[in-house]
Parts: C-alpha cells; structure tokens; sequence
C-alpha cells in the first residue's frame, strides 16, 4: 500500500495509451480542413483553461516517508510525523489498542473509532464511557458515540456559541423540542427552513417585523435586521456530553487522564520512541505497536509482580 502510494507501475501500461497525429492522419481534401481554414477556436482553449486539472504539489512533502504529515501541533518547530493513538483502560492503565494516523485531528478522531470497533470484535469489550480531550468533542463525533455505541462521552463540548460582543448568546434563548423553535428573551420564535448547511447546522431565525421595534435589539442582533442561531442536528448528543461535564464522575475521569499522559511521556523518555526507524503508514503502526506491547508488558509486571515470601525464620535457644 505505501508503494501504491509512491507513483505509478511503469510496466504493462503501454496498452493502454496511444497517441496519433490529426496532421498526418487528415487527408488535405478533407472538408474538415476547409471548416479550420475559417473557424477560429482558439478561444475555447482559454475559456476551459481555469477548469483542467492543475498539478498540486504539497508545501512540505517528506522526501523519506511522503505519507508523513507535516504538523506544528506541539507548537514547536514544526515536523513530519505520525500520531500515536491510543485507548487505554484507564483503571489498570493497560493499552487496549493502538492506531497510527496522520498527525491531525480528523484521523486522530476517526483513529478512535477504529480502535472501540476493533476491541469490540476482538474482545468483546465495550467501555461505558469514554475521557478525551476537546478533539473528539466534535458533534458528530458525540452522536457516533452516544447514540450508535451508546457510550456515555467524558469529552468537553467544542461550542462556539458564546458570544464575546456582550450581545445575547445562544444559552439565552430556550430550545423548544416539541415545536422544533427556539423562544428568544421577549417570547418570539424562532423557526427553520430544515435546509442543513455546513453538514450538520440547521439555522434558526426569528422574523425581521419581530426584532425591527424590539426594546432588547441592541442587545441581540445590532447589526443584522433579524436574529439567526445556529444548531447543530447532533445537539442532543452535545447535550448529553454537557450534562455529564457537571458531574463528578466526569471530575474524576480528568484526573484519571494523566494516565494516559503519563504512557506517553515514558514512551519518549523511557522507550526513546521520539523517531521512527520504518518508513510509510503501516511502519508507524508496526513500531507503534511493538511499543505498546513493551509498555503493557511492563505495567503487567507491575501488576502481578509480588513481594518474595518472608523466610521462615529458625529460632535457636
Ligand atoms: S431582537 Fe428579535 S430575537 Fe432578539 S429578543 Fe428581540 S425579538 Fe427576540
């Protein structure tokens, strides 16, 4: 795979091409000729011009591992690499799983679904819930897991909804389930068309005779003629997760984070796993996982190890 990856098979492709030339092949009495002799149509060329496939060439492209992503994600120099994922079970602090994805966070998200389906066929294992940081908060992420796994999600919301401006923001305005509207400060609604933009946003807005001669317009929508909020299709996925941020399960799933934190500082410190000596996708996960093999090897160790039995000890008189 990482070879397909690279270019293309030079053999055995010749049978596919063939190339011929309209100059030679054109008898000079065609009446084709006459038509070219009069029609200019090299504007055409110009006009289609901006719609022919370009050659896009990558900014950073490794030169050793062109499947490696290019990342300033520790905020440092940035580098080519490979995110390490991992799903841990936090009470024994045991690798469950390990994914090798591309250093962003899209794979990282789409990583850890991999890995709660595999550990589910592998071993029949489903957690109950699930502790990560803001970068699974995403709302279809949370609606895969509350309502397809039916895993109750330890995971910060990712909401933009709050506003900076002083101006009304969306936790102000009540959410009606049974009419699908939302009921601002003053009682109006405000109602959806159901057109879905952005993949999962429906928008809700309030009507422009409503909020022209409301007392309370400077503080809702000084600038626009009417108000608009925005709702995700996946918001009762987001509102369970936000539900769960209050309790103190979900306190104790942050503290039990820094296991996992913990696994990968002795990854680099301990293992040295700061560079990888294979190359492409499937070269990460091989080293990806031989480390995790090493580091649960340890911690099962640890846990069955047990202090030698105190030797009897002879008493002479
Ligand atoms: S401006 Fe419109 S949406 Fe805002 S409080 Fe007034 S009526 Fe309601």
């Amino acid at each position: 795979m990482g070879r397909a990856m690279m270019g293309r098979s030079s053999r055995d492709q010749g049978q596919l091409f063939y190339s011929f030339n309209l100059e030679e092949v054109v008898p000079d009495d065609h009446p084709v000729r006459a038509i070219a002799d009069v029609l200019d149509l090299s504007w055409v060329r110009a006009e289609l011009a901006p719609h022919y496939s370009s050659e896009v060439t990558p900014k950073f492209v490794s030169p050793s591992d062109p499947a490696a992503r290019w990342t300033g994600a520790l905020r440092d120099a940035a580098f080519f690499a490979y995110a390490d994922n991992y799903l841990i079970d936090v009470k024994f602090g045991i690798i469950m799983d390990v994914e090798a994805s591309r250093a962003i966070r899209q794979a990282e998200v789409g990583a850890s679904k991999t890995m709660l389906v595999r550990t589910q066929e592998c071993f029949g294992i489903r957690p109950q819930w699930l502790v990560g940081d803001t970068a699974y908060g995403s709302a279809p992420n949370l609606d895969w897991l509350v309502n397809t796994q039916g895993i109750s999600p330890h995971v910060p919301v990712i909401d933009k909804s709050k506003r900076e401006d002083g101006t009304f923001s969306r936790e102000d305005f009540i959410y009606d389930k049974a009419r699908d509207c939302y009921v601002c400060p003053t009682g109006k609604t405000l109602t959806t068309t159901g057109h879905i933009r952005n993949g999962d946003l429906l928008a809700y807005l309030a009507t422009v005779h409503d909020c022209r001669d409301c007392p309370l317009k400077p503080n809702c929508c000084p600038k626009t003629p009417q108000r608009k909020i925005l709702r995700s299709i996946y918001e009762p996925a987001r509102d369970v997760a936000r539900a769960l941020a209050k309790t103190e399960a979900f306190a104790q799933s942050r503290r039990d984070r820094k296991k996992v934190e913990m696994l990968f500082a002795h990854l680099k410190r301990i293992l040295r796993l700061s560079r990888l000596r294979l190359r492409g996708p499937s070269g990460a996960q091989f080293e990806f996982t031989l480390a995790a093999i090493a580091q649960n090897l340890r911690r099962l160790a640890k846990l069955v190890a047990r202090p030698p039995p105190i030797a009897s000890v002879a008493c002479f008189a």
